[in-house]
């Protein structure tokens, strides 16, 4: 958001005079945080909200106002905040230590719990957050290979991590982000997403360890995939040699119990889970075909005369997280979770474009599952927001933002007691009910009022 953009705004003054005490703690918070800030994903202008306590679909911040919440611990909280029967299952785990530096039953319990649920599972191993599931994914693909190079997509999030960093929001062409060394960037390729004819290109040539994406398109469908492009990389990859990975660390335990790889009948050579599989705490894993595993096995490599595949991390399987999960995985499996989470989002997505077409705004709330995006246009095509078709916008269009209008929307949101995410947009959860809906169709009204009037839109 430009100066000009946070002075002389009514939204700007609103949100500074209803967050006096997250204003002071953010005050604190820059002094020690590059742009107060712990996740890129949580930057806001002027600030963002500190939050003090969560229920349900709702959260409470530091100056005591209330908000319905879309960031959903950023996708991993599809029951809600504090649902009671995972929130006592980690009070029972605390009283019997934190970390006991060896192997429990949780683990695997957890771990079979997993393996009940995703097609994929043969084997499993925990790691401590999404993005160590995908470097370990692509670690175990190269050494199982024996291949160096591996194939991912424009706008497709993988984590944080070097080998997949270029090509999520920028360097589309492949090239070092900040910081990456270029040996690595060269190594991995960014396709455009979706596009068959260039995984083909890509894999012919018989060096690819691994093609890795997001099943359900970039940031959990904000640029979909055509239908049948799941399949048709499964086929390449199996005819190339490639392991095909699915990042199921949203869509796990979110289109289906069994991920969207059960959902969509494609089953990858491995999967990389986080977020709902550790219940909202901090934890993932990577599951997939045994022999791939065998290369993290002491014995079974030994025995094959291959170098072990090395892992390690002091949070693997934490007690905790194990005691999130299974109590999670639990309900999962029961079926209605999402079920509720998936028809909360589509009757927002509906309801949004009711706001939009009265307001007159060439907008549209789009997404799939309980995913709600909000494409707000910036390259000016004409919408008609409740037919809207990602797929006839390029990866590039959907992504594009306008410098200031989505933090201003987010902040005339949070006026209005609503907290959207960046995308912007949210995830839903099952906890989100009635109330929920009318304070945020009321709200997104509101915000549209407001950036008229500012002149945003
Ligand atoms: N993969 C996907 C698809 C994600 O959305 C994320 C996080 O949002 C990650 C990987 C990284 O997970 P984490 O933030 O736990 O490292």
């Amino acid at each position: 958001m430009t100066q000009a953009q946070l002075t002389n705004s009514e939204i700007v003054s609103a949100y500074r005079a209803k967050t006096k005490a997250s204003a002071q703690i953010a005050g604190e918070a820059q002094a020690l945080f590059p742009s107060g800030i712990t996740h890129d994903s949580r930057h806001l202008r002027p600030y963002g909200i500190y939050v003090s306590r969560a229920q349900d679909a709702r959260k409470w911040d530091a100056d005591g106002n209330c908000y319905v919440d879309y960031f959903g611990g950023h996708g991993a909280l599809i029951l809600g905040h504090n649902h009671p029967e995972v929130t006592a299952a980690v009070h029972a785990a605390i009283d019997q230590g934190s970390h006991f530096g060896a192997g429990h039953e949780a683990e695997v319990r957890w771990a079979q719990a997993v393996r009940d649920l995703v097609p994929s599972a043969e084997k499993v191993r925990f790691t401590s957050s999404g993005t160590e599931a995908t470097l370990l994914a692509l670690r175990l693909a190269r050494a199982y290979t024996g291949r160096q190079r591996i194939v991912h997509f424009a706008g497709h999030f993988h984590g944080w991590q070097d080998h997949v960093t270029s090509g999520y929001s920028s360097h589309f062409d492949g090239s070092p982000s900040a910081g990456v060394l270029p040996g690595v960037a060269e190594h991995s390729s960014v396709l455009p997403p979706g596009d068959v004819d260039a995984l083909g290109a890509a894999l012919s040539g018989g060096d690819v360890a691994a093609v890795i994406l997001e099943p359900t398109g970039a940031t959990f469908g904000q640029v979909p995939l055509p239908a049948g492009f799941l399949e048709a990389a499964r086929e390449l990859a199996s005819r190339h040699g490639t392991i095909l990975i699915f990042d199921e660390v949203v869509t796990g335990f979110r289109v289906s119990p069994g991920g969207a790889q059960a959902h969509f009948g494609v089953t990858p050579d491995l999967s990389t889970l986080a977020k709902i599989v550790a219940g909202g705490l901090p934890g993932g894993a990577v599951v997939g075909r045994g022999e791939i595993f065998d290369l993290l096995d002491f014995e079974r490599s030994h025995d094959a005369g291959r170098e072990k595949v090395q892992h390690q991390g002091t949070h693997n399987a934490s007690p905790l997280a194990a005691a999130a999960g299974i109590a999670t995985l639990e309900i999962i499996a029961r079926g209605e979770a999402i079920t509720k989470a998936n028809q909360f989002a589509e009757g927002l997505r509906g309801g949004l474009n009711e706001v939009l077409a009265r307001a007159g705004v060439p907008w549209a709330a789009y997404g799939t599952f309980s995913a709600v995006h909000i494409f707000t246009n910036a390259g000016n095509r004409e919408v008609t927001p409740a037919t809207f078709d990602p797929l006839a916008c390029g990866y590039e269009e959907l992504k594009a933002r306008q410098p200031g209008l989505v933090h201003k929307l987010r902040l005339a949101m949070l006026v209005h007691g609503v907290d959207f995410n960046g995308w912007p947009g949210g995830t839903t959860s099952a906890a989100h009910g009635d109330d929920d809906m009318a304070r945020t169709l009321d709200a997104f009204a509101a915000a549209l009022t407001m950036l008229k009037r500012e002149g945003e839109i």
